[in-house]
């Protein structure tokens, strides 16, 4: 298909974009990075497990005003590059859920403080299925007269430590953000909202990686089924009483330095480049599913 954006009907838009979906889901399910790699097991009996299940897709119109909201200091900051600066021709977002597999989540549910080897393999190999899906994604849209940007895995992607004003005077030291982030992308495009724990709630879950494409492709944009940043979290808690470090609670949400500090121990008791915890996205209502509220 290589007709021109602007001329395909709403019907084609659906067509095109159920068979992105549908493509994407066949190529995570055929990948062999999808497995955990023979060479690196972290723990007997898992070699070859499966890592990532069927993701779960929203498109968002790259117009979209919610964009430039993140722009703002209480959202991503004002170094976040809206669709159209990492693409002028932008008119679609792809923001995805990869779920981690059984074996994964239920590895990591145990309140006993130490991430599982299982865990660690999904967030680490797992993210790079993720990463391969966007650059398939990528692929799958210039083979058919698109062109398509993963933005994290862009030249022009960066980390910052400190946001600053345009004095530059630091407004927020370490400030753990990037000049994109997949979870407020998510946010805008449909997929889920922010949960307690920071993380992305959406129908399959929380536990699991987020992939987003910038793409000039016309696809069929998903209407958010939501109003409010926090609308899927039901505010239990069990995210904070499954903290090894009491970085999360219900008054004052997850605080980063002390769950960054954790991550950092992890890196050095696990053999490189695996580190990780989740012990906030195991074994809680929103792991596998929308929760439910009172
Ligand atoms: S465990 Fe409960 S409070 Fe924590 S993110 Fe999930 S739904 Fe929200
Ligand atoms: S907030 Fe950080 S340290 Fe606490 S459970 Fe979640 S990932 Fe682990």
């Amino acid at each position: 298909m290589c007709c021109g954006p602007m001329r395909l009907s709403d019907a084609i838009r659906s067509v095109f974009t159920e068979e992105l979906m549908d493509a994407v889901n066949e190529f995570v399910r055929t990948s062999p990075l999808n497995a955990v790699p023979a060479n690196s097991v972290l723990q007997t009996g898992l070699d070859g497990a499966r890592l990532i299940d069927d993701c779960v897709f929203a498109f968002g119109d790259a117009s979209d005003p919610l964009f430039e909201v993140q722009k703002q200091p209480q959202a991503v900051g004002p170094q976040f590059m809206a669709p159209m600066e990492w693409l002028p021709e932008a008119l679609s977002v792809i923001s995805f859920f990869a779920p981690f597999s059984e074996t994964v989540k239920a590895s990591n549910r145990e309140i006993d403080g130490f991430p599982s080897g299982a865990w660690l393999h999904g967030r680490i190999d797992g993210q790079r299925v993720v990463f391969a899906a966007c650059e398939f994604i990528v692929d799958w849209l210039k083979q058919r007269g698109f062109k398509a940007v993963v933005p994290s895995l862009d030249p022009r992607f960066k980390a910052v430590d400190d946001i600053r004003d345009e004095e530059g005077q630091i407004i927020l030291e370490k400030s753990f953000r990037s000049n994109w982030s997949e979870r407020h992308v998510a946010y805008v495009c449909g997929l889920g909202t922010f949960a307690l724990s920071r993380g992305i709630i959406t129908e399959k879950g929380i536990s699991g990686r987020v992939g987003t494409i910038v793409t000039n492709a016309p696809l069929a944009f998903t209407k958010r089924p939501y109003e409010g940043l926090y609308d899927y979290c039901n505010r239990c808690g069990a995210c904070a009483k499954h903290c090894p470090v009491n970085a999360i609670s219900v008054e004052g949400g997850k605080q980063q330095i002390p769950c960054w500090v954790f991550l950092e121990q992890t890196k050095r008791t696990v053999a490189p480049p695996y580190f990780g915890c989740g012990k906030c996205q195991a074994g809680v209502p929103c792991e596998s599913r929308i929760p439910a509220r009172d």
